[in-house]
């Protein structure tokens, strides 16, 4: 930061002859603000400070002439005229800064090119539109290995929340009509596979064509194109010649499901074909052991499906872990078969209607063989980058194809990414959308509000929900030194009824050094994912046990579990469940 100190100013060559040059006056605020954006960011800048020059004043009245502007801070890049420090604000905050610094004083097409029309996508591109911002968004579904293609709104809206939820629904009302029995109900139970896909397919044209007309609504150029970068600020259409330009771009083109390299994985299908199979699915193995497995065995084996899991090592990774292991027992319970510690090693075509997998035990190497009517491969995404051309921008890739951003940004600075394709972020859909929304805020509102990774709810939609927020028992055992763990089983009152009423189960892990603050919430029963929706409030807000405590009950609900648990783990005192 230098000073400028000569009483006698050619403004023209000065403005033209200094990259970055602010005429300021030393007790203006604004001009404390311009100065101080550009040292903390390290950029060399001339500062004319008028009022310590004894032409100052002359100075101030040429600079009006030639701008037109009276006040300072006075802000020229490359000699032209930037305006005040509210101007360099915006210029910063949307990046023409860093092209002006470049010299490059062009306009573009669009002011945000958002690529992927899914989650995060949709909802940076409406934030934007919203501030009049122009807005082209570009998607494109390339099929499936099965040849699945879908309409507009990403993953979550045609192979991915939506459908999942809904087939979760159907399974369950199939377990409802079981045990309506003891409720004097006689409910005839017959499923028909085609009716569910047709309905549900149906459901989601609706919402393809209704995500059409908000774009439409909201004046946003909508491209069903795949587009691939050509520079930083250039996409083409892939296959054609066609470009579009913008200042800024989001890539938010999610994942795919990751297939294993295994001979004749072709034969298997993908979470993108399960919910519109045309077939009923038969006997199905799923391959993995996460939410996408534990979720799809679940409503399968609810609808009536012989179904069994393959998993390679521990169930749900990353979740608390008793928990995992209560799903795991449950499911069993129900009729779901899993093969432990394997992985598959080839699948054969036995006959149209039959595919022999092949495995192998993980430690042991032992094989397994068993026939299947269908497979499905739900061992993790791969974020959809290749196809990007991300070489023109030197923008490196993790070897799970996903960006490293810091606050959403790439090294390139008219670059942004928000949802699945970002390393090590959680890959849901309020995350991507928030993400998308908060971006689009700082980058044209200039707030400075950034997505909070950490305390996100989230539920596994198993038969018996699991919903959580923030630490696992075993996360929080190795970041806390001292750490409390309340928990209870607890029968709803809406299985009461049965011959063997299910068990659940409620958990909140709190650290004893910090007045028992509450580090992780988590729930296993019914509409877990709406009882932890709303405690997610508390958690985020800091509540502590006695927080809890204090709640008073909403009688007779699962929810209240949470307000009277008074056994610790550590106790090792015998959990008695009881349904009142
Ligand atoms: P996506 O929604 O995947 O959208 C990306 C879009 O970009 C896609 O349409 C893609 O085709 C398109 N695209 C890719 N490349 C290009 C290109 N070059 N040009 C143009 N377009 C391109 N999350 C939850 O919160 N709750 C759930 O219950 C839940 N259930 C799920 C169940 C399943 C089976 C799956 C698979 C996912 C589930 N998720 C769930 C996760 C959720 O769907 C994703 O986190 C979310 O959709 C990510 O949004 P996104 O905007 O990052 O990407
Ligand atoms: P995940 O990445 O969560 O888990 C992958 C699973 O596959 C793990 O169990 C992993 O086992 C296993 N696996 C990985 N590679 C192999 C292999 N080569 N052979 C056998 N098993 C393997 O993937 P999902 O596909 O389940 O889900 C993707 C994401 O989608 C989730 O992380 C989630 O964020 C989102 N989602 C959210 C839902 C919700 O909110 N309810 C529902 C569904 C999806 P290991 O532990 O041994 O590595």
């Amino acid at each position: 930061l230098k000073t400028f100190d000569t009483t006698f100013l050619n403004i023209d060559e000065y403005i033209n002859h200094n990259k970055i040059i602010i005429y300021s006056k030393t007790h203006c605020p604004y001009c404390k603000q311009a100065k101080a954006l550009l040292a903390d960011n390290d950029y060399n800048f001339q500062v004319v400070e008028l009022d310590k020059l004894p032409n100052g004043a002359q100075i101030q009245t040429a600079l009006f002439e030639r701008t037109g502007q009276k006040t300072v801070p006075n802000i020229f890049i490359h000699g032209k005229h930037i305006g005040g420090c509210s101007d360099l604000l915006d210029i910063y905050h949307d990046g023409r800064f860093y092209d002006y610094l470049d010299n490059n004083f062009q306009t573009y097409d669009y002011d945000l090119c958002v690529i992927g029309g899914g989650s995060g996508g949709i909802s940076a591109a409406k934030e934007a539109a919203s501030m009049n911002k122009k807005v082209a968004l570009f998607d494109f579904v390339t099929p499936s290995q099965h040849g699945t293609v879908w309409g507009l709104g990403g993953t979550c809206v045609n192979v991915g929340c939506i459908p999942k939820k809904l087939f979760h629904r159907a399974s369950l009302l199939n377990e409802e009509a079981t045990t309506s029995d003891n409720f004097g109900f006689h409910m005839k139970k017959s499923f028909t596979w085609k009716t569910l896909v047709d309905n549900v397919q149906k459901y989601i044209r609706n919402l393809n064509n209704n995500y059409e007309k908000e774009l439409e609504k909201n004046k946003i150029d909508y491209f069903n194109a795949k587009a691939v970068f050509v520079d930083k600020h250039r996409v083409k259409f892939a296959g054609e010649e066609r470009t579009v330009s913008a200042q800024n771009f989001i890539i938010a083109v999610g994942g795919r499901p990751t297939y294993p390299d295994i001979p004749g994985a072709h034969l298997g299908i993908t979470s993108d074909d399960l919910f519109s199979l045309n077939k009923d699915p038969g006997k199905v193995l799923l391959v993995g052991a996460s939410y996408i497995a534990l979720e799809c065995a679940g409503f399968l084996n609810g609808l009536g499906y012989d179904t069994t899991v393959m998993v390679r090592s521990i169930l749900l990774r990353g979740f608390d872990q008793d928990i995992a292991n209560m799903i795991g027992e449950d499911l069993e319970s129900r009729g779901v078969k899993f093969i432990r510690s394997h992985v598959p090693t080839e699948l054969v075509a036995q006959d149209k209607e039959n595919i022999i997998v092949k495995a192998e035990h993980t430690s042991s190497k032992e094989k397994y063989e068993e026939v299947f009517n269908t497979v499905v491969f739900a061992i993790g995404r791969t974020a959809c980058t290749q196809d990007l051309n991300l070489n023109s921008l030197e923008l490196p890739v993790e070897p799970n194809q996903k960006l490293v951003t810091k606050d959403e940004k790439t090294p390139v600075h008219s670059v942004y990414a928000v949802g699945d394709v970002i390393h090590n972020a959680p890959e849901l859909t309020p995350v991507a959308i928030k993400a998308g929304k908060l971006l689009v805020k700082r980058i044209y509102r200039k707030t400075t509000e950034q997505m909070n990774y950490k305390l996100v709810p989230t539920t596994v939609f198993t038969p018996l929900e699991y919903g959580c927020i923030g630490y696992s028992e075993t996360d929080a055992k190795a970041t806390f030194k001292n750490v409390v763990v309340y928990h209870n089983e607890y029968v709803p009152l809406e299985n009461a009824l049965e011959s063997e009423p299910r068990k659940c189960y409620a958990k909140l892990v709190c650290d004893a050094d910090n007045g028992e603050k509450v580090l992780g919430f988590h729930v296993l029963g019914p509409n877990a994912g709406e009882i932890t929706q709303g405690y997610a409030l508390g958690v985020m807000l800091g509540a502590y046990k006695q927080d809890f405590d204090a709640l008073i009950g909403i009688h007779p609900t699962c929810a209240e579990v949470f307000t009277t648990l008074s056994v610790t783990k550590e106790s090792n005192k015998k959990l008695e469940s009881s349904g009142c």
